[in-house]
């Protein structure tokens, strides 16, 4: 076990380590800085142990795409975090806090799937950020449970560019208007836009989807829309997150490329 565990970790920091600095190159191709894009490990196919030893690297954006894995997870790592603290409390500290590498003493939770109506009871209190309000309705659902609960709640659209790819999001001509409507709600913090391209080998087939929402992204800026607060776009996925980052992306959700495939279907 122990073994294992430290082999694993071994591959994780490897691959997390290549992230980052691809993450930096695509940046300084297009005369940005690596820390202006935030990265969220999406860690739907990754071990316990596995987003352990990322937080232990000093990461703190997490996302998960299902509604029960976020709470499972969310419970997991709150464990852990106050067990971490406890221990924290007892030895003295190194290192100043928040230097990279620094073990974190919280994350961040990003809701990045689907998002039904009657689950936002159950995400909202978990997220920092839901990256996917696709319709008015689950919108004032949101908007409805902030209230209740006396927060601001980080809301992105999900827009629908690549449409014959995802049956989710907003499909371009709405996004605009569902945006407007948002703005009028008081305890939401509109902060931008995420989309996702279809998945395909040449990684060049995203940059026009990324491209119209960098465009959509910044019309909606331009018209003030959201405020001072719309500034995430949320875009490119293990494979495509250099064409979207080179395209505007401020935001990239990693699965794959920190922990590898989904495992195969263990039923022989
Ligand atoms: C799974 C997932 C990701 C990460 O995808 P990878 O291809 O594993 O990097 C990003 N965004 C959403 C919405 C996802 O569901």
């Amino acid at each position: 076990m122990v073994t294992t565990h430290s082999l694993g970790s071994h591959r994780l920091g490897e691959a997390y380590r290549q992230v980052i600095d691809r993450i930096a190159e695509a940046t300084a191709r297009v005369g940005r800085e690596p820390k202006d894009v935030a990265m969220v490990a999406v860690t739907k196919n990754a071990s316990p142990d596995e987003i352990r030893a990322l937080v232990e690297m000093g990461h703190k954006d997490l996302g998960e795409s299902r509604v029960q894995q976020l709470s499972q997870r969310v419970a997991v790592m709150d464990e852990f975090l106050s067990r971490r603290r406890k221990l924290a409390g007892a030895a003295p500290k190194t290192g100043a806090p928040g230097a990279p590498g620094t073990p974190v003493d919280e994350v961040r939770w990003h809701m990045v799937g689907h998002l039904q109506r009657n689950k936002v009871k159950q995400v909202a209190p978990l997220v920092r950020l839901i990256h996917s309000i696709d319709t008015l309705r689950v919108a004032e659902e949101v908007h409805n449970f902030a209230v209740r609960s006396d927060r601001i709640i980080d809301v992105l659209i999900q827009a629908n560019i690549s449409q014959e790819h995802s049956k989710f999001g907003v499909a371009l001509p709405a996004v605009i208007h569902l945006a407007e409507q948002i703005d009028t709600m008081p305890h939401m913090q509109l902060r931008g836009l995420m989309t996702m391209a279809a998945r395909s080998d040449n990684p060049e087939d995203a940059r026009p989807i990324f491209a119209q929402a960098s465009d959509l992204f910044n019309d909606i800026k331009t018209a003030k829309i959201g405020g001072s607060g719309w500034n995430i776009l949320s875009m490119g996925m293990s494979e495509d997150f250099e064409v979207a980052i080179e395209e505007g992306a401020n935001m990239v959700r990693v699965g794959r490329a920190l922990f590898g495939e989904p495992a195969a279907d263990p039923s022989p």
